[in-house]
């Protein structure tokens, strides 16, 4: 079986910076997310952080990269612009993206988005968040369910600043009131995009099994399908059909 090939990136400064963040995930949150993606036998995780040469997303990673996921925070604008067109491009190709909570900020998914500032509104406050799902039957939502119950979270509200989705997964109520869309889909090229709230650095939210769940579920999900056809643009002489 051909393994879906996943690179987590992390612009990972928090968990260097700030001890309680480094107690919740000794090994980054790159580091986490790579290791429960690894016990699924038809997922092969790696990882990739912004202090790398070329943020680790050389066009040789890229090139073997089915999805990538994003986590980034305090240093979106340190991403360097070529590296954001370097990835752009590969989701035009088919690479799936799947940008996490405050990855709503960074530059690959303001290029997806298209919106001159994809803001929303937010308190750190460890709220309860129950994300609702609103898509029953999605694959993104298989074996989970009909809500996650996340007991402290950073709120988000809407409005936020996306375009319309291609598809709504997840729908969250927040204890001081707001709603927010937490888990979105969109399609640019041929790549497969998938926009999940949940995962502020204080909280230990990536070692929830339902939350690890959503993101293996949108890793199958996101990943290019084998042996799609073959497109040619340009000017075609021969008649498809010959007289
Ligand atoms: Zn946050």
């Amino acid at each position: 079986m051909e393994k879906i090939r996943v690179t987590v990136w992390n612009e990972f400064k928090h968990e260097k910076e700030m001890p309680e963040v480094a107690e919740i995930y000794p090994d980054g949150i790159h580091g986490t997310i790579a290791a429960f993606l690894n016990k699924e036998a038809d997922i092969e995780a790696g990882t990739a952080t912004l202090e790398m040469p070329e943020h680790g997303l050389t066009e040789e990673v890229l090139n073997n990269t089915d999805v990538l996921i994003w986590w980034g925070h305090c240093a979106h604008h340190l991403v360097s612009d070529e590296i954001v067109e370097r990835v752009h491009r590969r989701i035009m190709d088919g690479m799936g993206l799947i940008v996490l909570h405050s990855g709503h900020a960074s530059k690959i998914f303001h290029k997806i988005c298209g919106t001159t500032s994809v803001d929303l509104r937010w308190r750190e406050a460890g709220e309860k968040e129950i994300l609702w799902a609103v898509n029953p039957g999605h694959p993104i939502l298989k074996g989970l369910d009909s809500h996650i119950i996340i007991e402290h979270e950073e709120t988000y509200g809407e409005h936020f600043n996306i375009p319309q989705p291609d598809e709504q997964i997840f729908i969250s109520w927040f204890e001081g009131g707001e709603v927010f869309r937490s888990g979105c889909t969109f399609t640019r090229g041929k790549g497969h995009i998938f926009y999940f709230q949940p995962g502020h650095e204080t909280f230990p939210i990536y070692h929830q099994p339902e939350i690890q769940k959503v993101i293996t579920n949108a890793v199958r999900w996101a990943a290019p399908a084998a042996d799609t056809p073959k497109i040619v643009y340009g000017h075609h002489p021969d008649p498809i059909i010959q007289k």
